[in-house]
């Protein structure tokens, strides 16, 4: 039962957040979601009813019949799925609201990140406040906090200034710096060489499945390789430490 209601509660806040990250970038055309990719009528409102939205749209549009929508109800569903899994491994806590609204702005960067290659500092400003508030309640072990600041944002901002942006964007950068806040040193460390190996396999696979060469955005394999070392990354350096 209550599974069912956090997966609820999930779904409806994950529209919530598209919708909002939309109103966030609506100066640029290409992220509306309140209009057609394809044609730029003005969508169906209904389809913006958490996944019931879906049921009655089919996820078309009803002026071109394209599916354009497709996106919002993977992000609905994985929002809930994701807030079900924080709440096996959390419980009701404040860790669990914490790492919740980190969570839903994840799935909001890599919603925005694929579209428009950039990381809107609306995201980077909710996580750091949500930083600052876990630093406060965990206020014994803050230089982990502010040291995992700097462990990865630093070394990303150098590389960034030699190489000229080329690499890797200044987006990149902040939600390294914020997340590191919120995730402490280790944590941060880890999630960005998840995010290499995830990104280096997944693009390369999107890459041979199209036959063409895509634009990296990194923001999403960050923000996955994040929520993987939040969820199981204390494990995972534990096994790694054991092998040393
Ligand atoms: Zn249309």
């Amino acid at each position: 039962m209550v599974y069912s209601v956090v997966l609820l509660v999930g779904v409806i806040l994950g529209t919530l957040m598209q919708l909002s990250a939309s109103v966030c970038c609506r100066d640029r055309e290409h992220i509306n979601v309140f209009r057609c990719e394809n044609c730029n009528e003005k969508l169906d409102a209904r389809g913006f009813i958490p996944v019931i939205g879906y049921g009655i749209t089919k996820g078309r549009c009803s002026t071109c019949n394209k599916n354009t929508i497709s996106f919002s109800i993977v992000d609905e569903v994985l929002s809930g799925i994701c807030l079900v899994i924080l709440y096996i491994q959390f419980g009701m806590s404040v860790e669990f609201i914490i790492y919740s609204l980190f969570t839903l702005v994840l799935i909001a960067i890599t919603y925005v990140d694929f579209k428009i290659y950039e990381i809107p500092i609306i995201f980077n400003i909710i996580i750091c406040i949500l930083g600052i508030f876990n630093g406060i309640i965990n206020l014994s072990d803050w230089k982990e906090y502010v040291i995992g600041f700097f462990a990865m944002s630093l070394p990303i901002y150098l590389l960034i200034q030699i190489t000229g942006g080329r690499a890797m964007g200044g987006g990149d950068a902040k939600l390294l710096a914020t997340a590191g806040l919120l995730l402490g040193w280790k944590l941060i460390i880890l999630s960005f060489f998840l995010a290499c190996i995830l990104g280096a396999i997944i693009h390369s696979i999107r890459i041979k499945l199209s036959n063409e060469s895509h634009e990296l955005a990194f923001g999403p394999y960050l923000a996955l390789g994040m929520f993987i070392a939040l969820m199981w990354g204390d494990g995972m350096i534990g096994w790694y430490l054991s092998l040393i």
